[in-house]
């Protein structure tokens, strides 16, 4: 649920703090760099990436963004029940049975079948409307989409013969593998088109870093995920977005271990010498990656301490033996400033979309406008 700014409704003390003002100026910057004739579909499936979609879809709608992009009906919906009209497109499969509940609620939807095409055509024909569809390439991802053959060809005219089905768009997906494989996965959607002979008005195969590295890839619409958070996967030296998250907790308690003495399950942790261990109240049931016990860090007064023993479902330990006067209450940095996702997402052996969309519902999300905390979303609440 969306909260108005109420401390007592944060009932955690680890956070995560979202900056709408760095969401916003990160669309800013995507937008200058495509031009106007370049529409933006931002993709806030996997609840935005973990920072919170009610939030996230309200800040981009206002400021302008083309489309909302989500994975599945199910994220559609409940953005659509927030109330607000947005433009939102499911860019996944939609099951043949909830076809009719897409069209009810205005849901722009995916397909790659004249089955679901038809479907769609009747549900349209029986409740009096027009239905908004993306036909969906596969052009060597080889996850979702017609291939680009003659039969595909054929299948889509007679797609595009029926009346009250809107084909607004066709796209594809990238598989990022190398640039040389991008381009003959972009060669083979141009032919297609070509040979297709028909027009869409939006023709979009760019995410976020295909849509920041290479301006010929832009097309009609570009769908960044990953830019908008601020996460940094682009080469571009001339691009600069802003970190949008800040994930961070405090320390609980403190103990001292002498030598020999051991932390948490198994003991994958002893003490050689006098070591200060403090405890945090968040683990994996956080979505903080388990494999990063005895590997990663938090920051605690800027410094790093390491964490040590196996993490727990919801608390770690962290050795702040070198840190002086840690106390309970001191804040600990999981990732922000100082520690980016990107340096957890290696140490972790994921990638840094990983890393956000594992954050669970029961980390309230705070949310900064103009340098001050403004509005808390506490999902389980
Ligand atoms: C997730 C997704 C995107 C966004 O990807 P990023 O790398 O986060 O920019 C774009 N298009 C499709 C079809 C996706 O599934």
């Amino acid at each position: 649920m969306i909260q108005s700014y109420d401390s007592s409704l944060v009932l955690r003390d680890t956070r995560l703090f979202i900056d709408l003002d760095a969401l916003r100026d990160n669309l800013r910057t995507l937008k200058a760099l495509v031009g106007p004739r370049v529409a933006v579909t931002g993709v806030i499936k996997a609840n935005a990436y973990g920072l919170g979609a009610p939030v996230i879809a309200r800040a981009l709608h206002e400021e302008g963004i083309d489309y909302l992009g989500v994975a599945n009906l199910l994220e559609a919906l409940a953005l659509r029940q927030s109330g607000a009209a947005y433009p939102l497109f499911v860019m996944g499969h939609t099951p043949d049975e909830y076809l009719e509940t897409g069209v009810a609620h205005q849901i722009t939807l995916t397909i790659f079948s004249l089955h679901q095409a038809r479907i769609l055509e009747n549900i349209a024909l029986e409740s009096g409307t027009t239905v908004k569809v993306h036909l969906k390439i596969n052009t060597g991802f080889n996850r979702l989409g017609l291939s680009p053959t003659p039969e595909s060809g054929i299948e889509i005219a007679e797609i595009l013969k029926l009346p009250h089905l809107e084909v607004e768009g066709i796209f594809t997906h990238l598989a990022l593998c190398s640039p040389e494989e991008d381009q003959k996965q972009l060669r083979a959607f141009k032919d297609f088109l070509g040979d297709l002979g028909a027009s869409f008005d939006l023709v979009h195969v760019a995410d976020s870093i295909s849509g920041i590295d290479y301006p010929d890839f832009r097309l009609d619409m570009i769908r960044p995920g990953a830019a908008l958070y601020g996460l940094k996967s682009y080469h571009s030296e001339d691009v600069h977005l802003r970190p949008v998250a800040r994930f961070v907790t405090r320390v609980t308690h403190l103990n001292t271990l002498e030598p020999g003495e051991g932390v948490s399950y198994d003991f994958t942790f002893k003490a050689e010498k006098t070591t200060r261990i403090a405890t945090l109240p968040v683990g994996y049931g956080d979505g903080y990656p388990r494999n990063l016990s005895n590997r990663g860090h938090v920051l605690i007064r800027g410094m790093k301490a390491p964490i040590v023993g196996i993490i727990c479902m919801d608390q770690m330990m962290v050795d702040v033996t070198l840190i002086p006067d840690v106390g309970p209450g001191d804040e600990a940095v999981l990732f922000g400033e100082g520690l980016p996702v990107a340096e957890l997402a290696v140490l972790a052996a994921t990638n840094k979309n990983e890393i956000l969309a594992r954050l669970a519902s029961r980390i309230p999300r705070i949310y900064l406008e103009g340098g001050r905390e403004s509005l808390v979303l506490n999902e389980i609440l």
